[in-house]
């Protein structure tokens, strides 16, 4: 376990575990505890200038390997996480509040999408165009941007930082990742594997640091080519404004409110299960929580029950203790959640399960939220409208394929959106209706399928993220017109 420690108090930049220029440190917080896991390294403007000239010095080189040797790098990193997958899940899991075991899956499907990146580097072509005779050729180069700026919230960091920066490296981009203050400890270790992989120094920089200092020096840095950021909408709308001030594009993958959308048909031995983990997982802390139940009115109490009861039975604890659900990653994030649970029954909710801090045994003294359900959530109140991040349910009754597509289109949030019925023109109809950039059939989110388009519409964003439309978006597209002199 030790030989994969992040360095106390210390970034890395240009290949270099260095601290910061005015020696700021941020404290890593075990939100299972409260306690300091260890002090990191706090960015400023001057670390931001540091981690972007290394990036570009390190671009012409990185630009100029073969897709094939930039591959063979990844799979080399890819390689390291499958190594250090217990050291990482434990990163993932403490800083998180996750229980280990969703710790351990993230790195997995961090490493899996490495993987994927590592085979794809030499898969990018371009096009050949139709011309109007032969004496001309016209062909598109894809070419990488430059130095691309990654900014990730705190709930996956592991993954955000596979899916964000693999593609961006494969595609022959240098990287800037600006983690989570919140939880920036598997970017780090991550950062350090790839290091250990052999990737130039400065073609990686892993920073982290406060949103408004680090983050916005970032985004708003002039020698930033592109732009990623995953967080809130509201951060969203931030980073755009500082993308539109160096004319810079922008990948924005931001928050959501998704329903699981059930008909009476459906299998609930399957669905329920689902449903539960869907806004279980991570404490309900995921972009793609299944956090509305749109559910038909014919079997809507029957449900209602059957969800309630399999919450009840979530068992809750510290992350080392790998139970079901952890706490919440912070304070601040508790309290937001129970001002949500507060308001909602004076609001019209009803509240079925939960509804306040959790207390058992398994508990100690961290930030721990019970899972709950209200039902008969009008679809104005706040609940439905605004993303609690949580793992609070909220329920609302359809009657008609009609209705339970106005319902799932009734937000501004355009993410996933789950059916369950066993009714293949109902699913399929439902599928082409909602304004979500992802859709799941009789499952949650996308098991089974390699390379799904991590696609948002709406409020979520605009991304092309996951598989291999990723690729595209960390390329800039150049056309070639070439008139064939030599008759
Ligand atoms: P956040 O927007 O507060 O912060 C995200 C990142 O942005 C952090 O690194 C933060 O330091 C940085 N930041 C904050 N202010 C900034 C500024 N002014 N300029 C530049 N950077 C700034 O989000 P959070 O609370 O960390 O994460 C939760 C949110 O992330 C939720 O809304 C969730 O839905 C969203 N999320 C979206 C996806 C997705 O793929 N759509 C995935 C995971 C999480």
């Amino acid at each position: 376990m030790a030989d994969l420690e992040v360095p106390a108090a210390r970034q890395l930049v240009d290949g270099d575990w260095t601290p910061a220029h005015d020696g700021a440190e941020l404290s890593v917080i075990d939100p299972a505890t409260g306690q300091d896991i260890q002090p990191v390294a706090a960015a400023g403007p001057a670390d931001i200038d540091a981690a972007v000239a290394a990036a570009r010095r390190a671009f012409p080189a990185w630009a100029a390997t073969s897709p094939s040797e930039r591959g063979a790098a990844l799979r080399r990193w890819a390689d390291l996480v499958l190594a250090h997958v217990e050291d990482l899940a434990r990163h993932e899991a403490q800083d998180v509040g996750k229980p280990l075991s969703g710790g351990r899956l993230n790195i997995f499907i961090a490493h899996s999408i490495i993987e994927y990146f590592a085979g794809a580097a030499d898969k990018l072509t371009g096009v050949t165009l139709p011309t109007r005779s032969r004496d001309y050729l016209g062909y598109t180069l894809l070419e990488p941007y430059g130095v691309c700026a990654v900014v990730i919230p705190w709930n996956v960091p592991a993954v955000l930082t596979a899916a964000n920066v693999a593609p961006a490296l494969a595609a022959g981009n240098t990287v800037v990742l600006k983690a989570s203050e919140v939880a920036p400890l598997a970017p780090f270790a991550l950062g350090e594997l790839a290091r250990r992989a052999g990737l130039p120094p400065g073609v990686l920089n892993v920073v982290t640091g406060l949103g408004p200092t680090a983050g916005a020096a970032l985004t708003g840095h002039p020698g930033v080519d592109h732009i990623s950021f995953v967080g809130s909408t509201g951060t969203g709308r931030a980073i755009m404004r500082a993308a539109a001030e160096n004319l810079v594009p922008v990948k924005l993958e931001l928050g959501g409110k998704s329903p699981n959308v059930l008909f009476a048909d459906a299998d609930l031995d399957v669905a329920v299960p689902a449903i539960v983990a869907s806004i279980t997982e991570n404490a309900g802390q995921n972009c793609y929580a299944g956090s509305r139940l749109v559910v038909e009115d014919s079997i809507a109490d029957a449900v209602v029950e059957r969800v309630a009861e399999a919450m009840k039975a979530i068992r809750i604890g510290a992350w080392d203790r790998d139970l079901d659900m952890g706490p919440l990653v912070s304070e601040a994030q508790y309290r937001r959640v129970l001002g949500f649970l507060d308001e909602a029954p004076a609001a019209g909710a009803k509240l079925v399960t939960g509804g306040g801090p959790a207390a058992t045994d398994d508990t100690g003294p961290g930030w721990y939220v019970a899972p709950t359900v209200f039902d008969r959530v009008d679809p104005g109140m706040r609940l439905v409208r605004e993303e609690v991040f949580g793992p609070v349910l909220a329920v609302q009754r359809f009657s008609g394929t009609r209705q339970a597509v106005e319902l799932m289109n009734d937000t501004d949030f355009g993410l996933l959106a789950c059916v369950w019925t066993n009714d293949v023109s109902r699913a399929l109809r439902v599928a082409q209706e909602v304004r979500a950039g992802q859709v799941a059939v009789n499952q949650f989110h996308d098991a089974g399928v390699i390379g799904f388009p991590f696609n948002m519409q709406k409020d979520s964003g605009f991304s092309r993220g996951g598989g291999y439309t990723a690729l595209r978006e960390y390329t800039q597209e150049k056309a070639v017109a070439i008139r064939l002199l030599d008759r």
